[in-house]
């Protein structure tokens, strides 16, 4: 549709790209909220393209909620969403392992409950889960009694990870059939007034450097996250957006999928870092331009309502 990348995606063109579309997945956190905070206009947007027949899909790389979470979590920010619309990092992974990996047995997870109840709804077991016990006794780090039924180490988000986590999961990791799972590498997690705190992306290096391995990850800019939205609801590659804040993340797997992307500038990426990508002459930064940009997800309105 668009000869040069990253334009501004404004008057007639918002329409002519929403009518070359049937599905339109969205990132969560820096597009349709920040936080706790719904985005200005954006339930509005969502709701009025579900009731215009577009098929529209969540894909977040946060782990810290279940399908479930987030459908509670939308509904109170007045989205009209089903669970089944929500593809999280945690809900994805728990499907990765038990229909591509096949696993038998358990996960040593590193992660918090909303990854354990994923795990549990289809079947999987966890050992893992909540603070280590510090018993104050002298340990023998490289004996730790470790479960004899585990056959995967999961790393997501986990605030009481720890040394003695690190050293287990690299105790699992060294028996060669232990399947290495991460949900997503996302290494800062941008918080209001410039601050940010460790993202999943941390944890999940301090293990890789530990055992010596690399994880496979669940988590965008992983095809994994479309493939399992399309093998669930049939979508058509060269008719799906993909709209997100992060062009390492989001724009990258919509490029890497063969989607129209489109950037928000509500949340981590500016037009400067993607101008900066363009310029660079690095190809595989390409994947990294948008198609398109807006301030906000709600530039969309006008579109819709007229
Ligand atoms: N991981 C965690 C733990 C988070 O809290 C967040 C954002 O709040 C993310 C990842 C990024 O989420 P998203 O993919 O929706 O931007
Ligand atoms: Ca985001």
């Amino acid at each position: 549709m668009s000869g040069s990348k990253c334009t501004r995606l404004s008057g007639p063109l918002v329409k002519q790209l929403l009518d070359s579309v049937d599905s339109i997945l969205f990132d969560c956190d820096g597009v349709i909220w920040r936080g706790d905070q719904a985005i200005p206009g954006a339930s509005q947007v969502i709701n009025l393209l579900k009731e215009k027949g577009k098929k529209v899909f969540f894909v977040t790389n946060n782990s810290t909620k279940t399908r479930k979470m987030y459908a509670d979590k939308m509904t109170t920010l007045g989205f009209n969403v089903k669970e089944d619309e929500v593809f999280g990092t945690a809900y994805c992974s728990a499907v990765y392992l038990k229909t591509v990996c096949k696993l038998e047995g358990k996960v040593y997870l590193i992660g918090g409950n909303a990854l354990k109840q994923e795990l549990e709804a289809v079947g999987i077991q966890q050992t893992g889960v909540g603070p280590d016990l510090i018993t104050g006794k002298q340990i023998d780090w490289a004996n730790v009694p470790l479960d004899p039924e585990v056959k995967a180490v999961l790393v997501g988000f986990d605030e009481h990870f720890s040394y003695m986590k690190l050293n287990r999961a690299l105790q699992y990791l060294t028996q060669p059939d232990c399947l290495f799972v991460g949900t997503n590498t996302d290494t800062r997690l941008p918080l209001e007034g410039g601050k940010a705190v460790p993202g999943t992306g941390c944890l999940l290096k301090a293990v890789e450097t530990a055992a010596q391995r690399q994880a496979h990850t669940v988590g965008k800019p992983n095809n994994y996250m479309f493939d399992c939205v399309a093998s669930q609801f049939g979508i058509e590659r060269e008719r799906c957006l993909m709209v997100g804040d992060r062009l390492d993340t989001d724009i990258k797997l919509g490029s890497n999928c063969g989607l129209k992307t489109l950037l928000t500038l509500t949340g981590v990426s500016t037009v400067a870092d993607a101008d900066a990508h363009q310029k660079s002459g690095c190809v595989e930064k390409q994947g990294m331009v948008p198609d398109y940009y807006v301030e906000s997800i709600a530039d969309l309105l006008p579109a819709l309502q007229g």
